[in-house]
């Protein structure tokens, strides 16, 4: 007997596994990457050394966009689109994973009620029907509040030995952790970055300019960084805070068509996309000052596409008008 498991490298999801493997079953957890969650980091490695289990990483960023793009059960209070976004990863486990690694059935750590949108037992249910594996699915920690499985009603997993977690509370899972000796492991988040408010209004931006789309895909990773401004549409401008998100902006200084950095006087990087008019560039230009060293109270110079330009000083008032118009 081998099961998959849905693995986001957190408590529930491990202790998910912990249940599994302590009736003597094998478990592979599987990792899921899309542009928005997932994807090999030390702490979902360490979190497998301790429960002793391999990870697979499973790209399904093409499809995952498709689900953000248009989701069938709609989306919770930001861009996430729960439900499909779980089924999908059920359904693409049966499609594709299940005969590969020979395994009979699929485990989750969803808990009952923890999740007032997401994780309700109508949710559950949906997630389980559009997955088209219903049968095939174990949520080892609610298990004995649902329907049993398959793998319960063959005897394949001992129901007896499954939980009856229920609600928002952590304790029992806080129990758990110290019984299984799990000593380590993330405090629990609300969920990917389409839960997150100021990420998912930068995605909304895009898809209201028809750009949450696959191919457009360089911006999903851009609106995490630093400042974010719509110039107009498809014409956007990334600055940078920090040395960090300097540097990630810069790293797709390819995919742009402006691109400045600092010439003697430290201040962001910034790049421009999309086809810049020259109001738009000075007005780059301006943003690099404004937020350089100088503040934008002496002239300063930058490499612009790697040619040295200068600005003069900037007007503080009009150019706090322009940042308060386009910046989301
Ligand atoms: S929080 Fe993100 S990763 Fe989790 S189900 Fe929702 S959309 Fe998918």
């Amino acid at each position: 007997m081998r099961a998959l498991a849905l693995f986001s490298g957190g408590l529930d999801s491990s202790l998910a596994i912990k249940v599994i493997q302590q009736q003597g079953i094998e478990v592979i957890a599987l990792n899921f990457v899309s542009h928005f969650f997932g994807g090999k980091n030390d702490k979902i490695e360490k979190m497998a050394e301790q429960l002793g289990v391999k990870v697979e990483y499973i790209d399904f960023k093409a499809v995952h966009t498709e689900i953000v793009k248009n989701p069938p059960s709609g989306r919770g209070k930001n861009m996430n689109p729960c439900i499909d976004c779980h089924a999908l990863m059920f359904r693409y486990i049966a499609e594709n994973l299940l005969e590969k690694y020979d395994a009979q059935f699929i485990i989750s750590g969803e808990v009952l009620g923890q999740r007032p949108m997401s994780q309700n037992k109508n949710a559950l249910d949906r997630v389980k029907k559009l997955s088209g594996i219903e049968d095939l699915i174990v949520r080892p920690l609610s298990a004995k509040l649902l329907q049993p499985s398959k793998a319960e009603r063959e005897g394949w997993v001992d129901r007896e030995k499954l939980l009856d977690i229920n609600g928002r509370s952590r304790k029992r899972q806080m129990e758990l952790a110290e019984e299984y000796g799990i000593e380590e492991y993330p405090s629990p988040g609300g969920g990917c970055m389409l839960t997150e408010p100021n990420y998912s209004s930068r995605l909304r931006v895009l898809e209201e300019d028809g750009y949450l789309d696959e191919k457009y895909s360089d911006l999903f990773y851009l609106i995490r960084y630093g400042r974010f401004f719509r110039l107009g549409e498809g014409k956007y401008l990334f600055v940078g805070r920090e040395e960090e998100t300097n540097y990630k902006i810069s790293e797709y200084a390819g995919i742009g068509t402006v691109h400045i950095k600092g010439a003697g006087v430290p201040g962001p990087a910034i790049l421009g996309y999309g086809e810049l008019s020259d109001d738009d560039r000075k007005f780059a230009m301006e943003l690099f000052s404004r937020y350089s060293k100088e503040k934008g109270k002496a002239p300063v110079k930058m490499l612009v596409n790697g040619v040295i330009e200068e600005i003069g000083i900037v007007n503080e008032e009009e150019l706090n008008e322009k940042i308060k118009e386009y910046q989301i």
